[in-house]
């Protein structure tokens, strides 16, 4: 299949993209293009106008800022992936990144791109809202506003972004000292989208737990945050028997018309299971190897 024909623009600032953007209601952005081209081509999207952003300046980055880690719309994911900063500064975020596709996707596909799709099997998401992860969102206007994960993801392949404006990046928290990141999930096959996903990280100060992040991909139309699970563990004894004690409080409304690729029964079962494996894996990068 060949997409329908469209009006292609390549600006190189913010502001000519938002122009861009304005030119039609139907116009769309284009980062590495590897979730839109496929509906481009089989025409289940049609935009009368594609905004390439590849070469708007400065959308590049990766870099650490006032405690988080700022990752740019057009970084592509292969390149979060390897970098140093990433890796050290937000470990869960490189945990889930490696089971997001494969090398050739990763190379041109971004963290950004990803995120603003929303797949509701994607593995990105449940690191955004474990994290608190922050959007920064151009109004068609100009006007910049920051989004916090936990109201960017509205619905399946619906992000809090106004018709006509853009995600410019998104930032991570530095994990703090003493901290482990554990990521869990189940496909059908190596680098598939995910049937269920855990996100977890896990801080701790001389045996105790200081704070606890959990999130779920899979279950529903946007992921979840695994609160009671985050509670139970936060304050207590950084031990597996916390963990799994913790893991069994898993809960969260599990869809059926979500993630046909697997019976919403089979996820409600093993969500207790994925989330004490994604803790266990935060807890086992705490431990001193003998
Ligand atoms: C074979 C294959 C396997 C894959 N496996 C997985 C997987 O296991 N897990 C997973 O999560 N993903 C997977 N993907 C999807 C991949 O991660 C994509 O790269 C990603 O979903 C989209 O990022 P992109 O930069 O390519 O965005 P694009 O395809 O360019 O855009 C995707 C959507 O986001 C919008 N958008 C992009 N950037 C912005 C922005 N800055 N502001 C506002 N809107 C924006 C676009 O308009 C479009 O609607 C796979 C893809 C392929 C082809």
């Amino acid at each position: 299949m060949k997409p329908a024909a469209f009006e292609y623009r390549r600006p190189t600032t913010i502001a000519a993209a938002l122009d861009d953007l304005a030119l039609d209601a139907g116009a769309r952005v284009l980062a590495g293009g590897q979730s839109l081209v496929p509906l481009l081509n089989l025409r289940l999207a049609t935009p009368s106008v594609l905004v390439d952003i590849n070469r708007v300046a400065g959308l590049d980055e990766i870099a650490e800022r006032d405690g988080r880690v700022h990752i740019g719309a057009t970084a592509r994911q292969a390149v979060v992936l390897s970098s140093d900063l990433v890796r050290t500064r937000v470990p869960l975020v490189a945990a889930a990144l490696a089971r997001v596709a494969h090398p050739q996707v990763r190379a041109r596909g971004t963290v950004v791109g990803n995120l603003c799709h929303h797949d509701p099997a994607s593995e990105m998401p449940a690191v955004a809202l474990a994290l608190d992860a922050e959007f920064a969102v151009v109004a068609p206007d100009g006007s910049p506003s920051s989004v916090p994960a936990a109201d960017f993801f509205l619905d399946s392949f619906a992000v809090a972004v106004p018709a006509g404006g853009l995600v410019t990046g998104v930032s991570f928290p530095v994990a703090p000292p003493g901290t482990g990141a554990g990521f869990y999930e189940i496909a059908r096959k190596a680098k598939d989208f995910a049937l269920i996903a855990a996100a977890a990280q896990l801080t701790v100060a001389a045996g105790t737990v200081t704070e606890a992040r959990v999130a779920v991909t899979g279950l529903g139309h946007r992921p979840l945050r695994m609160t009671a699970a985050e509670q139970s563990l936060t304050g207590g004894p950084s031990t597996a028997e916390a963990v799994r004690d913790a893991a069994r409080l898993a809960r969260g409304e599990v869809l059926a018309a979500v993630n046909t690729r697997s019976p919403a029964a089979y996820r409600s079962r093993v969500l207790p299971v994925v989330v004490c494996r994604a803790l266990t894996s935060a807890l086992a990068q705490l431990e001193p190897t003998p």
